[in-house]
């Protein structure tokens, strides 16, 4: 009879998605107890100092330097708490990557109804709903990854970037470029709220910052529950190959190895921590360990295969690669990093019934693909997980005793004044993998360059160690916080009329001829070819900010020169320090 079944297909609406997906997310992860709980002596005075500063009802920073497990996440639950109960409202701001199930749940429990989830993983419609209910007031307490620092709140009284040295937090991968920690700033000043920096391994500017008092800062130096900090081991891949123990083309030197081996039989879990940068090959000597740098720049030179060259992506010097090292004779270069493909590879040969999972910007593709690959490793599918930077953060995995870091050098050798302070928060961040459960945790970092100092201050768990080093070698180089700089980046679809508008604009900068800023390039992008556009960049240093500005304002004044550069390439420009 017609009409007596109706088929029905609808949309599910933006509430119930929300809510279907976090159905899924407390199924996939186990829910960590998150009872509120009394601070210890040292969460209760940067509680005590941070509220102080919210009393004053004036625009302050505040750096929250706490190590891995040190109870941050509870001195801002309580913080927030108490920001609503004044009638104020919160932000907490946290990497993508880390706005996980569990830390929304542990919101939920804590706020009820009265928290918004904002990530860019939601539909348009979910976003509006969840924009809508900040805008009317009908929450108090906002969480979320970046473009969160833009919720229209009314009476924003605290702001916090937590992890705020994560990368994730500039918006390099789609205009507009900005730092959420700058517009952070920005408001704060207009709606005189309290900002705070939340971070074991503060950014080197951030803790430059603090060390001059210009902003607060509150230490948390113990672990709030106890556990112990992990035992790091170093691996000395050049002593590796010379005493043969090592398999010559192996990823996993013998001390390595041998955990693994420990760990998969006890039924722990590993991590593995590989990378993978396959344009950015440098030239590292297997003798001594060291690697080739540009003489004006002290950054790393980038290794090309074509031509047989090295080109610094600073200042745009090339060289040929040396037949031997400059420093100890030895002909014996390694130029290619390992990928993560090959150390899954290599696993599979070592472990052939284990279960491995890789993740990477090739495994984690589609929507919650990485969610999907961290849920299955959290419920011990596999035991090993390989993975980029990515496997870094935000989640704990209490059955994890090992990590392995397969290539400490290539993270060293990134062609960027900042790949030590990179290295340095990477290596902490994995160290803060190992162990977060009852036993005790191991890392083992594989290196040639073992006397570097983002390493051995890693191995020591020492920031004040890494920082003391790092900010002599900015000061001595003049790099960021002791000038400002600006990279300005030429994209386009030939290669040719990318370098010449580059080149131009570069031209009619050095006719300016304004002798307190210094201009470098143009230089081929550390990446030169990047969605079928080749780059290009010009490099900006002056004593500050505003000089920039004002350079760059000049530059453009007359209009003519951005005509020229429009329909030929497109330009994006970042700036570094302040
Ligand atoms: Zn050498
Ligand atoms: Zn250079």
């Amino acid at each position: 009879k017609r009409g007596f079944i109706r088929i029905e297909t609808r949309a599910p609406s933006p509430e119930e998605a929300l809510r279907d997906r976090e159905k899924l997310s407390r199924q996939s992860f186990p829910l960590p107890t998150y009872d509120r709980h009394v601070l210890n002596e040292e969460q209760q005075k940067a509680y005590d100092a941070i509220l102080e500063l919210m009393r004053e009802n004036r625009f302050a920073e505040c750096l929250v330097h706490g190590i891995t497990g040190s109870g941050k996440t509870e001195l801002y639950l309580q913080l927030i708490s108490e920001t609503i109960a004044s009638g104020g409202d919160a932000l907490l701001l946290v990497p993508e990557i880390s706005l996980t199930p569990q830390m929304t749940a542990h919101f939920r429990r804590r706020f009820g109804e009265n928290v918004a989830v904002l990530h860019s993983r939601m539909s348009d419609g979910e976003r509006n709903l969840q924009w809508n209910k900040i805008k009317n007031g009908a929450v108090s307490v906002a969480i979320g990854a970046r473009s969160a620092i833009f919720a229209p709140f009314r009476r924003l009284r605290l702001i916090i970037l937590d992890e705020e040295h994560e990368p994730s937090y500039y918006s390099e991968d789609a205009a507009p470029h900005y730092h959420a920690a700058e517009i952070a700033e920005t408001i704060g000043r207009i709606r005189n709220a309290v900002v705070l920096y939340g971070s074991a391994t503060p950014r080197v500017e951030t803790y430059y910052r603090a060390v001059r008092h210009e902003i607060h800062c509150v230490r948390l130096t113990k672990r709030a529950n106890r556990a112990a900090l992990p035992e790091m081991i170093l691996e000395d891949l050049r002593e590796a190959r010379e005493t043969g123990t090592a398999d010559y083309f192996s990823v996993f030197g013998e001390k390595l190895k041998h955990a693994l081996g420990e760990t998969y039989r006890a039924g722990k879990q590993a991590m593995l921590f590989v990378h993978r940068r396959g344009y950015a090959k440098q030239m590292l000597c297997r003798s001594c360990g060291s690697i080739m740098k540009c003489a004006r720049c002290s950054v790393p030179m980038t290794y090309h295969e074509h031509g047989n060259r090295l080109i610094c992506h600073y200042c745009g010097r090339t060289a040929p690669a040396p037949a031997v090292c400059p420093r100890c004779g030895s002909a014996d270069f390694e130029r290619h990093g390992t990928g993560t493909q090959k150390a899954v590879e290599e696993l599979r040969k070592l472990f052939p019934d284990a279960a491995v999972l890789r993740m990477d910007t090739d495994t984690t593709s589609g929507k919650d693909g990485y969610e999907k690959i961290l849920s299955s490793f959290a419920a011990g599918e596999a035991q090993f997980l390989v993975g980029t930077q990515m496997i870094a953060k935000g989640h704990d995995f209490p059955n994890v005793t090992l990590v392995g870091i397969i290539s400490a050098d290539s993270l060293i050798n990134m062609p960027d004044y900042k790949a030590e302070e990179r290295a340095f928060q990477l290596f902490s961040q994995m160290a803060g993998r190992a162990g977060r459960g009852s036993s005790a945790g191991k890392v083992i970092i594989q290196a040639y360059q073992t006397d570097d100092y983002a390493i051995t201050a890693a191995c020591r768990h020492d920031y004040a160690e890494f920082y003391a080093n790092e900010i002599t070698v900015r000061r001595n180089l003049h790099y960021p916080p002791f000038c400002a700089m600006c990279v300005l980046r030429f994209s386009g679809e030939e290669d040719r009329a990318t370098y010449e508008t580059a080149s131009a604009a570069c031209g009619k900068m050095r006719d300016a001829g304004v002798p307190d800023v210094e201009i470098l390039g143009p230089a081929r992008a550390e990446q030169p070819k990047l969605n079928n556009k080749y780059r290009w960049v010009i490099t900006l240093k002056s004593k500050c900010r505003t000089s920039l500005t004002e350079f760059l304002a000049h530059w453009t004044e007359d209009g003519k020169m951005l005509k020229k550069i429009r329909g030929r390439a497109n330009l994006s420009i970042r700036f570094d320090g302040r």
